[in-house]
Formats: C-alpha cells, sequence, structure tokens
C-alpha cells in the first residue's frame, strides 16, 4: 500500500497552532504588548477598533528589527529568545515559544513597520493569512508598529463565535491591565474607536494601581513586602473593610508576568481568614520574584498558568506576609517596629538540628526571697527599639520610605497618621481597665488590646522562634525539680523532649516514672513549670502531631496559654507598653493562637457618633 503521511504546509500548521494561540482579539492584544516589552520599549500605544475586531494595534520604541529579522519573525519556531532548550529555565522574557506572530499572520490581514535605532531605513511589510504581499524600504521611526485588521477573515466559524463588542472590549482590558501593572516604568497609552481610554505615564507600582483604577483606590491599598531565600514579594493587598462581592482586582504576578493560581489565591484568601464577610473577595497585587530556574511556565499556550518547584512554601511565606501587613495595618499603618529578621524564616526550621540550650545563671536570684519573680515582660523580642510610644511616631515623620520592612511609594499614606500635638501631650500613653484590656490613643482614635490574648500571640511566636529558628536560653535551677507523670505521659515526655529543649528546658535524666528538670525557659518560672507540662500533656492527649513543625505549634500554643498574663493581673505602665509593643512586633499581631482578636481600634468617628444620640 502507498504511504499516506504528509507534512501540513506551513500556513495549514500555522492555522492550527493560531487556534492555541489566538481566542479573541485579546490575545493579540497579549502577544503584541508582550513582544513590545521584550523589545525594552518605554513608550507602547494600543490602538483598537471596534473591540480589536477590526484593528488592533501596537506602536513601540522598543528595539526594532533587521531587515532579515523582520522577515524572519513571521515563520513558527522563529524566536531571538531562546537558542537551546536550556534558556527555558532561565527566561527573562515574555515570549519564547515564536510562535505567536507565525499564528496572528496565518489568520489575519497584518501589516509591520520597523525600524533599528542605528538604522537609516526601516522595513515595511504587509502579510496576509501567511502570504507575503509586499515588503519595502521606509523612513521610519526608531521601534515597531503590528497593525492587525479583519481578524480571524479566513476561518468565519472563528469570527463568528467571537462574543459582542462590550464582551471582546472587557477581555481587552483585562490584558492591557496586567502588561502595564507588570510595567509601571513603561509609559502605555489606549486608544480606542479614536478616544483615548488609558495614558499612564512611568510610574511607582503604587501610582500605576491608582491610575488604572481610579483615585479611591489609593487609601484602600496595604503594602505587602517579604523576602525570603526563594520568593520576594512586593505588592499591595486591599483593607478588609474594602473587600468586594465580586472576584475583581485580584492579580498574580511572577517575575513579571501575570498568572493565575487557584493555590496562590488561596493562600490570600487564609490571610484574610476571620476578617472578611461571607463571599467578601480582596483585591491584591502581588509581585513575587523567583530564581527563573524554580518555575515551570512552559505548560501553558498562553502563558498564564505556572509551575513553581516549591509551592508549599510560598504557600505559606505568601499568607504569613499578608498577614502580617494586614495585622499591621489594621491599628496603625506606621508602627515603626524593628523587626526581628529571625522571625522571617521559621519556614527553614526543619534544616536545624535540635540544639541544647544554653544555660545562664540568674545571680540576682534568691530562693529565700520572698518576693515572687515578676513576669519578664522584658524578654520581649527586641523591646528597646519600641519601648517608647513616641518612637512609633517620631520615626514615620522623618522616614517615610523604609518603615521596618515596608517600603512606601506614596508619602500621603505614611505621613500624619499620628497627630504632633497627640504625641507631645500624652502623659499616658497607656492606661489598663478592669485589669482586662489596654487602652491607648492613636491617631485615627483609639486601640483597645486584651490583655491576655495579646500575650498568647506574643509568647506564642517567641516560643515558635526559639524552638525554630533561634536557641533558647535557658535559667538553671539551684536545685532541680522531680515531677512524676504516669508511665503514658512519661512516654509522651520522651517524645516532647527534643522540642521542649529547644523551649529552653534542661532534662538532668530519664526515669521511668518521673523527670529531673535542671533548667528552664527564661520566660517560665519555676513555680509555673509543672502547671505548663500538665497543661502541654493535656493538650495532647489525642496524641503527638505527626509533623515537627504541627509539634511545635501545639507545644507553643499550649505554653502560651498557660503563661500568658490572665485578665484580673494588674500590670504597670511599663508593663503595659512593653505588652502593646511587644504585640504590634509580631507577625500576625492581629489575633491569638487560637484564631480571637488581640485588639479592637476605635475611630474618632465612631466615637463621635455615639455621641450624636
Ligand atoms: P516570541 O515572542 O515567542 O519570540 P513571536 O512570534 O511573538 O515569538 O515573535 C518572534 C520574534 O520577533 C521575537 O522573538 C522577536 O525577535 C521579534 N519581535 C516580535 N515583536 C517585536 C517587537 N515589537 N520589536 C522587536 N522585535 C520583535
Ligand atoms: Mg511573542
Amino acid at each position: 500500500m502507498s504511504s499516506i503521511i504528509q507534512l501540513l504546509p506551513d500556513h495549514v500548521a500555522n492555522q492550527i497552532a493560531a487556534g492555541e494561540v489566538v481566542q479573541r482579539p485579546a490575545s493579540v492584544v497579549k502577544e503584541l504588548l508582550e513582544n513590545a516589552v521584550d523589545a525594552r520599549a518605554t513608550d507602547i500605544k494600543l490602538i483598537l477598533k471596534d473591540a480589536g475586531k477590526a484593528l488592533v494595534q501596537v506602536i513601540d520604541n522598543g528595539l526594532g528589527m533587521s531587515v532579515t529579522d523582520a522577515r524572519l519573525c513571521f515563520e513558527r519556531h522563529a524566536t531571538s529568545k531562546i537558542r537551546q532548550a536550556e534558556d527555558l529555565f532561565s527566561l527573562h522574557t515574555k515570549g519564547f515559544r515564536g510562535e505567536a506572530l507565525a499564528s496572528i499572520a496565518a489568520i489575519a490581514h497584518m501589516e509591520m513597520k520597523t525600524k533599528q535605532d542605528q538604522e537609516e531605513l526601516g522595513t515595511h511589510i504587509v502579510i496576509e493569512g501567511s502570504k507575503f504581499v509586499s515588503q519595502d524600504v521606509a523612513v521610519l521611526p526608531k521601534g515597531t508598529s503590528f497593525a492587525v485588521k479583519n481578524l480571524f477573515f479566513n476561518i468565519p466559524a472563528r469570527r463568528n463565535f467571537l462574543k459582542s463588542d462590550t464582551v471582546e472590549y472587557r477581555h481587552i482590558i483585562d490584558e492591557f491591565q496586567r502588561v502595564a501593572l507588570a510595567h509601571p516604568k513603561i509609559y502605555f497609552t489606549f486608544y480606542h474607536n479614536g478616544s483615548e481610554m488609558f495614558n499612564l505615564p512611568p510610574s511607582t507600582l503604587r501610582q500605576r494601581i491608582v491610575n488604572i483604577f481610579s483615585g479611591k483606590t489609593n487609601e484602600k491599598l496595604v503594602p505587602v513586602q517579604e523576602e525570603t531565600e526563594i520568593v520576594t514579594i512586593q505588592g499591595f493587598v486591599s483593607k478588609p473593610e474594602f473587600a468586594k462581592k465580586n472576584r475583581g482586582e485580584q492579580f498574580f504576578f511572577v517575575n513579571d508576568r501575570f498568572i493565575k493560581s487557584g493555590y496562590l489565591h488561596h493562600a490570600v484568601m487564609a490571610a484574610y481568614d476571620g476578617i472578611l464577610k461571607d463571599g467578601a473577595q480582596p483585591s491584591y497585587f502581588l509581585y513575587l520574584s523567583v530564581p527563573p530556574n524554580t518555575i515551570d511556565i512552559n505548560i501553558h499556550p498562553t502563558k498564564t498558568e505556572i509551575k513553581f518547584d516549591d509551592e508549599h512554601a510560598l504557600y505559606a511565606i505568601l499568607r504569613a506576609s499578608i498577614k502580617h501587613s494586614l495585622g499591621q495595618f489594621n491599628v496603625a499603618p506606621v508602627l515603626d517596629f524593628d523587626r526581628d529578621s529571625n522571625l522571617d524564616t521559621p519556614y527553614h526550621y526543619k534544616d536545624l538540628e535540635g540544639a541544647t540550650p544554653t544555660i545562664q545563671v540568674d545571680g540576682n536570684f534568691n530562693p529565700f526571697s520572698e518576693e515572687k519573680p515578676s513576669k519578664q515582660f522584658s524578654s520581649y523580642r527586641k523591646p528597646e527599639p519600641t519601648a517608647n510610644w513616641e518612637s512609633l511616631y517620631v520615626g514615620l515623620k522623618q522616614d517615610t520610605d523604609e518603615i521596618g520592612h515596608i517600603t512606601f511609594e506614596n508619602e500621603e499614606v505614611t505621613s500624619s497618621l499620628f497627630n504632633d500635638e497627640e504625641v507631645e501631650h500624652s502623659v499616658h500613653k497607656t492606661y489598663q481597665i478592669h485589669k482586662k484590656y489596654i487602652v491607648s490613643s492613636i491617631k485615627s482614635g483609639m486601640v483597645i488590646v486584651d490583655q491576655q490574648r495579646a500575650h498568647q500571640r506574643v509568647l506564642y511566636e517567641q516560643f515558635l522562634v526559639n524552638m525554630t529558628v533561634n536557641q533558647a536560653s535557658s535559667q538553671q535551677l539551684l536545685f532541680p525539680l522531680n515531677l512524676f507523670f504516669s508511665s503514658s505521659e512519661m512516654d509522651l515526655i520522651a517524645e516532647l523532649q527534643l522540642s521542649l529543649m529547644n523551649t529552653g528546658f534542661v532534662f538532668e535524666e530519664n526515669n521511668t516514672d518521673h523527670i529531673v528538670i535542671s533548667g528552664i525557659p527564661v520566660n517560665v518560672t519555676e513555680s509555673e513549670v509543672s502547671l505548663v507540662l500538665e497543661q502541654l500533656l493535656s493538650d495532647l492527649q489525642d496524641g503527638i502531631p505527626e509533623s515537627s513543625f504541627s509539634q511545635n505549634d501545639t507545644i507553643a500554643k499550649s505554653m502560651a496559654k498557660s503563661l500568658a498574663v490572665k485578665t484580673g493581673t494588674h500590670l504597670t505602665e511599663k508593663e503595659q507598653e512593653n505588652l502593646v509593643n511587644g504585640l504590634f512586633a509580631c507577625k500576625e499581631p492581629n489575633i491569638s493562637p487560637f484564631h480571637k482578636p488581640t485588639f479592637i481600634t476605635m475611630r474618632v468617628e465612631d466615637l463621635d457618633k455615639k455621641f450624636a444620640i
């Protein structure tokens, strides 16, 4: 029998490829805009007629093409962006498949003008349904212009499949916004049927968002910034009170490329857990930078999906950093705390080996003294830089750029959150009410902190850091403690021994029915030891969690619960201050480890309303 397999002619192959790459006018917009960005343009114009059905034109001032390249760019698999397969793992460009122009040219009338900076003359090419119609030399400005007319002219079925102009226009806006948001330093203009729709001069990221989504967006945004070994996160999320019913402005960019990710979206939603009304959707504009070799963007022809090497860590980091920003900004966007870098990466705790705690002997400790050692608020993480409330206010006056880890791009947001007057005249900075709440004045009104929950949060994070990142310090006991337990309890303790040592416990010897403890964590007093351990054993009745992360988490929670100051405890002014400062230096200050709110704020307007009755 004769052979029947034939290679498809190029124009047929191109039409088939076009089915994947070009679904609608918006796909053309995306490909042309991305090519202009890749050509390092600083000024890009998008011109449309009839929602792109009649014309999509993109004019850039980028590198342009040589005569040969101008011709070659319409060939399938013609790309200047990769040369070998390995290049796929270090991509810094949007394109790499060399398919877009060939595909578009197969199903539209296309005209291209291009000139390189150093050349006198440029090239003008007309191509229709993959056929070259003409090629001329022309006097042109530097850069490239692509005009795509009569999309799907030779595939009526696809043309008829297009939706109304309104719908197609909406899709184009989406693509345009994604590219414009990814590149705030590029000047974008956008015309539709002769009217200017967007004019976006080069700006900061924040300003770009505001220029696209209206001036009101500014007050809704909370900056997010996090730098770890595996990812750098920047961008903005919306304050919970501005959440919307529909999923509108939600953007992830990875290495300046817009991507969709249900998984990362989930991480964002998890950060808002408990602070959004049912079904409400926050806006977010999040920019992740990861080493190019840790992602695979090649899994989808239109390249909006992406695979990460370490999705789980990314999830955890994203969630934590957003929570942190939201918590911090809930009360006052400018708490000028000094962030403990140790808290940045409890994520690589798993690489750390259990360390034997070091011993610090408290030389002043007198076991015969009547006086009970007071709670060691001074052992909060970094109390010094924030020990003084004034410093919270003062710092921001001088330095609006860099507050902790957060870079503000817009002065409006950071200045004058606290009144000068208030700072100068405030004598009492905090008050304790009913031995339960601590009240303090902030510019927008006041903040009321639940002392017990706040202290739980502080201790919880402190223990977690000690267990995962730091080596905890211990206080050595003059007389070792003998504590007796049942044999099943002894088994549990044996299993937890390493984690407990990481919190600062030192075990002397293991017996069958009792343990001997010679050192205890610095923030635990001797009389509290048995209480702490009993509470822990009862919290672990249902078994010890398997992963060491959950194990640490459970221990930290349990110890925080046992050791936190209780409602009904009087706190000195210094203790109140330390507690409040300690709270706002936390990663997630707004909730206790048991997901209860740690503080509320009341705006002056809320108070005014109450008095207006
Ligand atoms: P890809 O972007 O995947 O490389 P395209 O089909 O989109 O494939 O483009 C093919 C090639 O044409 C690009 O690699 C680039 O060299 C060139 N090119 C396309 N658009 C432009 C432009 N606006 N300016 C300069 N060169 C361009
Ligand atoms: Mg391209």
